[in-house]
């Protein structure tokens, strides 16, 4: 079989790779500024206003399975065209490993569902080393994200309120929203022990910030993106006004096999695959932006082997796809007595919580390392098919008044008193924390595995520390004792060592980063402070994978104020000509 690569015949500036967070930040920062880019996307076009891609506001019964269960991992309405499983795009796993990749195949990648929670990195988050000596510092520092921060603040929008708590810098706040009634409970229940419970910073507009968004309608559903742009997605806020303004061609269904380089060793452009003719085409620029995924971009610069780039491109320090690190999770639930039987009125708010701790305990001696910081959910959602699911079985909590639990199951009128009683009570939290990144967990190319497009795939190697474990022990311990001191009656077992005290695997959290991270030294980094590659100077990466340490804070929005610093550091050296 002859294949036939199809090469363009027009040069772009800049070639992007990917369009969630990092890319498309990059994309508008970039052709604002007047140069030509192509923005290269795996997946399909989406545009929640449209009606065929809307998922927002529609009844459970409008769904493919008309509510019934689903293989979907966050139900038939989430966003995501993608999920921990790819048909035909593979990975596998190290013996004795475990990682889980969540991958999204659409523009603006996993943007579109995320959960917004919009934490700015704090001082001691880049100087970490100096603190407990593990891992490594970031070759910047607070001072050098702020500006970017704040630029990234006001373009897109975030609420929150201004706390003043060194290490969880404030930003430019849009109003929060106000707690709802479970919110209250556990702010009281925290209160009591000394635990702060704080608004949340989610980029979600509660007032306007331009006149191509919309501002939220409390709707609780941002997971199936906004069909009046009120929460942030790159696709709709970054990618798509700038395709409106600039010089930027979007290639959608487009995989991309490698970067291509010459015998310099310079990145020339990229080759792709294109998912609708399964043929591999070419595209030239002067400059390679990837933004592909912390995972994604890795293979692709492993997959890039030359002459002058044997063990990949940007790999002479063999750091590629090294101290790949998730953030530690674990979660508990509860049952509010005083919550139940309660009135019925609409509670839904934004697409997630109205109130977050964050870490509390940096001046504390503990015996694990960083942190953690707590989400909260509960309260009463608009009731959709699988609601109430398994609410019989709450009976056996609740105790009669001779210390009895009621007995579980039933039907009909049992049943609907069961969710009369038990419907809104509930209450949970999930503990996010920061994990210490090591050179032994890693992505690399496996050699045995390729995709439906022929590209070879990634193999994980992936184990928790100690470190990660006694954080999670810390976790349960905390949620016991807000549940408690809020008057909750603890559901399930509170897990000990033999399941890891609940910890998730390693890729579940989602903010899985660090495999192509920064340093000042070639030897142990892939790119320099401005996420230049220290071996091809004219390749970036701007999604996870220059993160050195990730904090106990969710990765997206210094994700986005990193790729903006970047793609300004671009321009400049384009325009002194060192690229
Ligand atoms: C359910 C969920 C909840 C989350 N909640 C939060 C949260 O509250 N706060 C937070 O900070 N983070 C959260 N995250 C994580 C957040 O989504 C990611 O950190 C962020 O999207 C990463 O941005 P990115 O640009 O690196 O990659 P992505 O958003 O994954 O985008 C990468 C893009 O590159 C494309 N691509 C991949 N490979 C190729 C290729 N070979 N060729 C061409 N294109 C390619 C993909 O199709 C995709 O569009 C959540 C994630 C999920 C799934
Ligand atoms: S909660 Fe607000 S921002 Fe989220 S989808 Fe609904 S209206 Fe839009």
């Amino acid at each position: 079989m002859s294949i036939h690569i199809q090469t363009s015949t027009e040069e772009y500036d800049v070639i992007i790779v990917g369009s969630g967070a990092g890319g498309g930040m990059a994309s508008k920062v970039l052709s604002e500024a007047g140069l030509t880019v192509a923005v290269v996307e795996a997946g399909a076009d989406f545009d929640p206003a449209k009606e065929e891609h809307r998922t927002q506001l529609r009844y459970p019964w409008e769904s493919p399975r008309r509510g019934a269960g689903t293989v979907r991992p966050f139900g038939d309405f989430d966003a995501a065209i993608g999920g921990w499983d790819i048909e035909g795009e593979p990975y596998t796993r190290g013996s004795g490993s475990e990682f889980d990749w969540f991958r999204s195949r659409m523009l603006g990648g996993r943007t579109n569902h995320w959960g917004r929670i919009s934490l700015r990195f704090g001082p001691l988050d880049f100087k970490r080393k100096e603190l407990d000596g593990l891992g490594d510092n970031w070759p910047i520092g607070y001072e050098d994200v702020k500006p970017y921060y704040d630029k990234v603040d006001k373009l897109i929008g975030v609420f929150g309120s201004k706390e003043g708590i060194n290490n969880e810098p404030d930003g430019f706040f849009l109003p929060p929203p106000k707690p709802r009634l479970h919110e209250l409970y556990i702010k009281r229940g925290a209160d009591k022990i000394n635990i702060p419970v704080i608004p949340s910073r989610l980029s979600i507009l509660t007032r306007p910030v331009n006149d191509e968004r919309g501002v939220c309608f409390f709707c609780s559903q941002c997971n199936r993106a906004c069909q009046v742009y009120a929460d942030f997605s790159s696709g709709t806020c970054l990618v798509k006004p700038a395709m409106k303004k600039g010089k930027v061609d979007l290639y959608t269904f487009a995989m991309v096999r490698q970067v291509t380089t010459n015998d310099r060793g310079e990145a020339t452009g990229v080759s792709y695959i294109s998912k609708l003719d399964m043929q591999e085409y070419k595209l030239k620029s002067r400059v390679v932006v990837l933004g592909a995924s912390a995972c994604e971009s890795a293979r692709i610069m492993l997959n890039s082997k030359s002459k002058t780039h044997p063990q990949g491109l940007g790999n002479s320090s063999g750091i590629v796809g090294r101290y790949l690190h998730d953030s530690t999770g674990a979660d508990r639930m509860g049952i509010l007595p005083e919550m139940m039987d309660r009135d019925r009125y609409n509670e839904d708010g934004v697409g997630g919580m109205h109130v977050y701790t964050p870490w509390w305990l940096n001046e504390k001696n503990l015996d694990f390392a960083r942190g953690y910081h707590i989400e909260y959910w509960g309260g009463m959602g608009m009731p959709s098919y699988g609601f109430g699911g398994g609410m019989d079985t709450m009976r056996k909590y609740v105790k009669d008044e001779f210390g009895n639990p009621g007995p579980s199951g039933g039907y009909g009128e049992g049943l609907k008193n069961d969710i009369r009683k038990f419907y809104g009570s509930t209450v949970g939290m999930s503990g996010r924390g920061e994990s210490i990144p090591q050179y032994d967990n890693y992505c690399e190319i496996d050699n045995q595995v390729v995709d439906k497009y022929g590209i070879p795939v990634l193999k994980f190697h992936y184990k928790w520390t100690d470190q990660e474990l006694k954080q999670a022990k810390h976790m349960h311990d905390t949620f016991e004792e807000i549940l408690t001191n809020m008057g909750a009656i603890l559901l399930g077992n509170k897990p000990g060592p033999e399941n890891q005290y609940g910890l998730h695997k390693p890729g579940r959290i989602i903010h899985e980063v660090g495999t192509t991270r920064m340093g000042d030294d070639p030897n142990t980094s892939v790119l320099n402070q401005y996420s230049q590659a220290h071996d091809c100077k004219n390749l970036f990466v701007v999604d996870g994978g220059p993160f050195v340490s990730q904090a106990d804070k969710n990765p997206t929005w210094t994700i986005l104020a990193l790729s903006w610093r970047t793609s300004e550091y671009i321009i400049e050296e384009l325009k002194k000509k060192n690229i």
